[in-house]
């Protein structure tokens, strides 16, 4: 592509995002390249969303495969790759039914829309209050906004659907000041990503279970940045033991093609009929054919078990550079879902730190301003984490100065 420039973005882009100065072009594996040529690590992973890297044989082969036969055909038919895709997310989790749709914020978007149904037909007056939590991520819809607990992204657009009450992570005796007959909903991360990296604490996630069962509410995890291998289980919450009703899946699970599911139980489904719910792109043949390629590549023994041992891996070389540079207070998360908490001296450096990274040729994030967050794809070599590792070295080094 001829005269395309960094500089285009600015003027023909509506300017919601800050990308980078280089524009990536070309990926393979843990790898990708800009326009000069110059090479990345990547440990961004596409913010936890290609899992298998960059152009893997086996999603490539299932996208150029399914494109010579069908992309799209609508709501009015279904499809064979569409089936396979529910029969592998059900036979796979506590789910028995499954909704399709284009991305996380749409999977929360239904998942709240049905527990908002569940409520109105259980015949309680005003059964439709949803939990939620601060500092949560439920994507950039209206609902999925006024859900999350991070106010700078919903209060310009008010008004907001309300009925949503938030309390503090972590904090079971908030959440069951809260809960009550009226309850319709709680909805939770079992890690809070976008929020810092921020993992559940086992209890904290039981006792919701419990509260929802006693008054009867519908259980919602949030599983878009956890889903699909990324904590070294299919699903986060298979690593707890504690099964929601209703669980949101996206990100990973298209291994980098648009797609979105919300998983739920025979109890649950039904309470959607023809017609209470849609969307045009939701289950078509082409994204369906990819994930579930990705979805069985990583549902393996020696995948997730690979995610484990990368884990390990990661946090050995990440204890290592902070003994050498002391930035960080705190490194955590599960499988390669990883934080870095930067310590109080260096609070608001984590964007400088992943501009820095970029110098160096690697690709990271952030998770709020003071944590750097890693989410690599799940198949990432150790040569390539070594490798990232290093340029991470000289980015720090750049703090000091
Ligand atoms: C990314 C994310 C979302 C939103 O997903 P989109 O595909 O951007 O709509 C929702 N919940 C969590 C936990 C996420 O990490």
């Amino acid at each position: 592509m001829t005269n395309i420039t960094r500089n285009d973005f600015d003027q023909y882009m509506v300017p919601v995002f800050a990308p980078a100065k280089f524009i990536p072009v070309r990926g393979e594996g843990s790898r990708i390249w800009d326009q000069k040529n110059k090479e990345y690590i990547d440990f961004a992973g596409g913010i936890a969303v290609n899992a298998l890297g960059h152009a893997h044989p086996v999603a490539v082969k299932a996208l150029t495969e399914q494109a010579q036969k069908l992309w799209h055909v609508g709501n009015g038919y279904t499809n064979e790759p569409v089936l396979h895709l529910a029969k592998l997310l059900t036979e796979n989790t506590f789910a028995d039914k499954v909704f399709f749709c284009n991305s996380g914020a749409e999977a929360n978007e239904a998942a709240l829309k049905l527990a908002r149904k569940v409520g109105l037909d259980s015949g309680i007056a005003g059964k439709n209050g949803i939990v939620a939590f601060k500092n949560a991520f439920h994507g950039r819809t209206l609902f999925t906004v006024s859900a999350g607990g991070q106010p700078k992204y919903s209060q310009d657009f008010a008004p907001l659907p309300n009925g949503i009450s938030h309390v503090a992570y972590n904090d079971l005796e908030a959440a069951k000041a809260v809960i009550n007959e009226q309850t319709c909903a709680v909805i939770v991360e079992p890690i809070q990503g976008e929020g810092g990296v921020i993992p559940a604490d086992i209890e904290f996630l039981k006792g919701l279970r419990e509260l929802c069962d006693e008054i009867g509410a519908v259980l919602i995890f949030d599983e878009v940045q956890t889903g699909v291998g990324r904590t070294g289980a299919l699903y986060a919450y298979m690593n707890y033991g504690i099964t929601p009703d209703v669980l949101t899946t996206a990100k990973a699970l298209g291994g980098g093609f648009p797609v979105g599911a919300m998983l739920t139980t025979d109890k649950f489904a039904p309470h959607f009929s023809v017609g209470t719910h849609g969307t045009t792109y939701g289950g078509n043949p082409l994204a369906s054919a990819v994930a579930s390629a990705v979805f069985e590549y990583i549902n393996t023994p020696d995948v997730l078990e690979g995610v484990k041992n990368r884990h390990q891996y990661f946090l050995n070389a990440l204890n290592t550079l902070n003994a050498e540079y002391p930035v960080f207070e705190e490194i955590r998360g599960q499988g390669l879902l990883i934080g870095c908490a930067l310590k109080a001296e260096y609070a608001g450096k984590a964007k400088d730190i992943t501009t820095w990274a970029g110098e160096e040729g690697l690709l990271a994030l952030i998770a709020g301003p003071n944590v750097v967050r890693f989410t690599p794809s799940l198949i990432i070599p150790e040569q390539d984490i070594d490798e990232g590792i290093a340029r991470l070295k000289r980015a720090l080094a750049k703090l000091g100065q």
